[in-house]
């Protein structure tokens, strides 16, 4: 199926619900996207016609639930270009494949006094898994050098590595600034230095391309409610060799090659890292959205943000007393405040506009304290968006900045 780009926002019911919500503008991408009806077409199809559990069964519509779940996997393989399919790992989300390898990595591949180094950019999913694992076997977590726009400095990167240093956590695009580090380079710096990457993908899977192969990372993951799945779903990539090494996450169903009470052992990936039933309609729901998002392209994508980025920087660049935090990239996430007015109120009147911007530390807390400030507003848009809603947001903006002076 062919997408008319013209018309993208009609595949979106959420867009459709004229009376209701006429006015609405959504600028809150970066927190969940809509979903295109495909999307949940396809969950209500699978519910509804061959609703079964996934590699266990072998009667017909096991089978066809089987194949379509599978197929989305293959669907993710080659969006990522992962070299085997048995490193892609189904979790629930991009919080669950951060603690997967936080607990399962971790305590493997580290040791007492080994560091982790984190940025104060991260979000709190990948920075309270890593202290909690380092707790556990006495190993730190150690703050990352970083630009004054918040990403890592790569020039600078080497002289924070020490000899303790295993692992490197960082971010593909900030969830408060929507800028983008230089992964390719950081991830090579790591392999020279002996020194495992992981990448949180959560904020690049809807607007980038993402090749792991060519960024050379050893992790990678994201959220599938963050580029037009369901929620529910996620993934981790991981190289297969490191994947093979690791212990089990959760023990349970699918993930045991025999059991008997004395001692088990395990499935081959990617099921060892899979326990239990998954969510099947989310998966089958999220091949879905893969196919929507390629259906369109990505190259498309960054071209119809990038304008949206920047006429969003443009337009908000006019308003007065704005304080940006990180300078104007191309992925449009922009985090600001007015000065002399909490983000709160401004959120607030805002709402009652119909515009939906999220307000606050953005669950990224440590960033707060590296931009001097205690709370953000933060427009996220992506393709589905328009110039025209940029414009009603500023008017907007306008409007409760008068309100309260
Ligand atoms: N990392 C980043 C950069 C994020 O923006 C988010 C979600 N806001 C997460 C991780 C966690 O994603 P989830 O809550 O979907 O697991």
């Amino acid at each position: 199926m062919k997408i008319d780009a013209a018309n993208i926002r009609s595949d979106f019911p959420f867009f459709n619900q004229r009376e209701r919500l006429k006015n609405i503008i959504y600028f809150d991408n970066a927190a969940t996207t809509q979903k295109p009806h495909t999307v949940i077409d396809t969950i209500s199809q699978f519910y509804s016609s061959y609703n079964s559990n996934v590699n266990r069964g072998s009667y017909l519509v096991a089978n066809e639930a089987t194949e379509s779940f599978e197929l989305t996997r293959q669907k993710i393989k080659k969006h990522l270009n992962a070299k085997h399919l048995e490193e892609i790992i189904f979790t629930s989300g991009a919080t669950q494949s951060i603690n997967l390898v936080a607990s399962s990595f971790v305590s493997t591949f580290l040791s007492k006094g080994d560091e982790i180094l984190i940025g104060k950019l991260e979000h709190h999913a990948n920075i309270v898994p890593w202290q909690l694992a380092c707790e556990k076997i006495g190993a730190k977590v150690r703050s990352l050098g970083l630009s004054k726009n918040g990403l890592i400095d790569v020039s600078n990167l080497k002289k924070n590595i020490s000899p303790n240093v295993k692992l490197i956590v960082f971010q593909h695009t900030s969830n408060v600034t929507g800028l983008t580090n230089d992964v390719k380079n950081i991830a090579k710096i790591c392999k020279e230095n002996n020194i495992y990457s992981f990448v949180d993908g959560a904020q690049a899977i809807a607007h980038e391309n993402i090749n792991v192969q060519e960024l050379g990372c050893d992790f990678f993951c994201f959220s599938g409610h963050k580029c037009f799945g369901p929620t529910g779903t996620g993934v981790l990539y991981g190289k297969i060799k490191i994947l093979n090494s690791m212990p089990p996450y959760m023990g349970g169903g699918e993930m045991i090659e025999s059991v008997s009470l004395e001692n088990s052992s395990w499935n081959s990936l990617p099921h060892k890292l899979e326990a239990g039933t998954p969510n099947i309609a989310g998966f089958i729901g999220l091949g879905s959205a893969f196919s929507y998002m390629n259906n369109i392209g990505i190259e498309k994508i960054k071209n119809i943000e990038s304008v949206l980025a920047n006429e969003l920087y443009v337009e908000l660049s006019k308003v007065k007393n704005i304080i940006f935090y990180g300078e104007k990239g191309s992925v449009p996430i922009c985090s600001f405040n007015i000065k002399g007015i909490h983000s709160y109120d401004i959120g607030a009147i805002l709402s009652e506009q119909g515009v939906c911007v999220r307000t606050g530390h953005l669950c990224a807390q440590p960033a707060t304290s590296f931009f001097k400030t205690n709370s953000f507003i933060r427009a996220s848009l992506c393709f589905y968006n328009t110039k025209e809603e940029i414009h009603n947001f500023i008017n907007c903006l306008n409007k409760a900045i008068k309100m309260l002076s």
